[in-house]
């Protein structure tokens, strides 16, 4: 069990790291950009991944010989009614207009979330593609954001070359739909992603005995 749950989060590390180049790509060609060093929506309570999406970090805290402590630090904060935002983030004050700053503490095991907002498109109504923009993107330069959009339908012929949200999403939750289909916010999500992986490499543990 526990291998192929390892071999699971290898697959699945592989294709977030294809994704996060993908991402990359998008924003240096598209211009589309978030504000420099905003945390704004690593706060949100409203933010939602899958426990899939976490795996690779689930297994990475367990090899760092934190996953227990990781986990009980998870609990804790489910017992809390106010949410701190998502567990990996380290705050770093705020703009002069309120909003939040910071960085991710685990920043190349970020869920696909965090890779593609702000750096990919989805399918909007009528079949057109637009760019995943937040609030604060729009409100800050809504010129760029404009433009950005201007770009990718100027690919519409080449769809598959501008990353996309839901695609990215829908070819994950196949390599493992029990997982892949739970949207849970997003420190949730690392709760059931760390209970897997622990139970698995116990399991291993005993198997090995
Ligand atoms: S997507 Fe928006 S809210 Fe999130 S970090 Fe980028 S600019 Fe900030
Ligand atoms: S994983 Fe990183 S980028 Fe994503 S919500 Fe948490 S702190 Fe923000």
């Amino acid at each position: 069990m526990s291998s192929s749950l390892r071999e699971l989060s290898t697959v699945v590390s592989n294709r977030l790291a294809v994704a996060a180049e993908r991402a990359s790509t998008f924003v240096r060609e598209s211009g589309l950009a978030c504000r420099v060093g905003c945390a704004e929506c690593c706060l949100g309570a409203h933010v939602e991944c899958t426990p899939l999406e976490l795996l690779p970090v689930a297994f990475d805290l367990i090899d760092e010989g934190q996953g227990e402590e990781m986990l009980a630090s998870l609990a804790r904060l489910q017992r809390e009614p106010q949410s701190v935002g998502c567990v990996f983030l380290e705050r770093q004050g705020h703009a002069p207009d309120g909003r939040l700053l910071g960085r991710c503490g685990r920043y190349a095991r970020r869920p696909a979330v965090c890779i593609h907002f702000g750096a990919s498109a989805r399918l909007a109504g009528g079949g057109e593609r637009t760019v995943v923009a937040c609030r604060v993107m729009k409100d800050d330069d809504p010129v760029r954001v404009a433009a950005a959009n201007a770009w990718v339908s100027a690919r519409a012929h080449d769809a598959l070359n501008v990353p996309s949200i839901s695609d990215d999403a829908v070819s994950l939750m196949a390599l493992s739909p029990a997982m892949g289909m739970q949207r849970l916010p997003f420190n949730e999500a690392l709760k059931a992603a760390l209970e897997k992986a622990l139970n698995a490499v116990a399991y291993e543990t005993d198997v090995e005995e």
